[in-house]
């Protein structure tokens, strides 16, 4: 069963979101402040973690960099209306998704739908990955693109294939880091290395696709997005 840790200071959201957590079959832990969350999250390991941002004693930014240092499970963070800047500063810092409050139930529940089967998705990596541009065999670490044999270092060959299991949206840099790389905080890793690695992954693929179209492009202050065959869909 799905265990998922509402941590939020308002006790009425709270309890309400346990309730209805509870009959949709999730088992749930409850958190009301920032330091209770990092204690639960470690004893009781939740597999999605509801992210309120204003908390007491530590804020939702600190709780997420916590959670970020040790598990990659996936945080929907739980914003205000009108904090723009703190979605994207959540979102950099490796939460999966946000909603907005006031939020409807059924949006809450497609998005953690949505983020657990990302999540199951990049766990059962062994399934190809194929579309009219690329093939990526993880079984093999075999790379094709448009048939052409393509010569990717492992992380490269990661980086494209969380890029393609994710090419409905943008992926965030620090996700990045923090999938692809397993990114730890010891480790002395910056975003710099992600746009290293896709700089090196879009020339071997458009030299081998031959064309100057972008495979995989650049959002601005966010990260990366894979489009695959752009040139034909144009
Ligand atoms: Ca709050």
């Amino acid at each position: 069963m799905t265990k998922i840790m509402i941590v939020e200071d308002e006790a009425g959201l709270r309890q309400g979101l346990e309730i209805n957590l509870r009959m949709e079959n999730y088992e749930t832990v409850q958190a009301a402040d920032g330091e209770e969350a990092i204690r639960l999250f470690h004893a009781d390991q939740p597999d999605l973690v509801l992210l309120d941002l204003m908390l007491p004693k530590k804020s939702g930014f600190e709780v997420l960099d916590h959670i970020r240092k040790y598990s990659r499970a996936p945080v929907i963070l739980l914003t205000a209306r009108g904090q723009e800047t703190d979605k994207v500063r959540g979102l950099r810092g490796g939460a999966d998704d946000y909603v907005t409050k006031p939020f409807g139930l059924q949006e809450l529940f497609a998005r953690i739908d949505a983020v657990m089967r990302r999540s199951e998705a990049t766990v059962a990596a062994k399934v190809i990955c194929e579309d009219d541009l690329i093939k990526l065999d993880p079984s093999t670490r075999e790379a094709s693109a448009r048939n052409q044999k393509l010569k990717l270092s492992p992380k490269e060959f990661d980086l494209l294939m969380y890029l393609f299991r994710n090419k409905e949206r943008v992926v965030p840099r620090d996700e990045l880091l923090s999938r692809v790389w397993n990114y730890r905080v010891d480790l002395n890793l910056n975003s710099r290395t992600v746009d290293t690695h896709v700089t090196r992954l879009r020339r071997k693929l458009q030299k081998a696709v031959g064309t100057d179209a972008a495979v995989i492009v650049a959002v601005a202050k966010i990260g990366y997005r894979y489009l695959g065959d752009a040139s034909s869909a144009a």
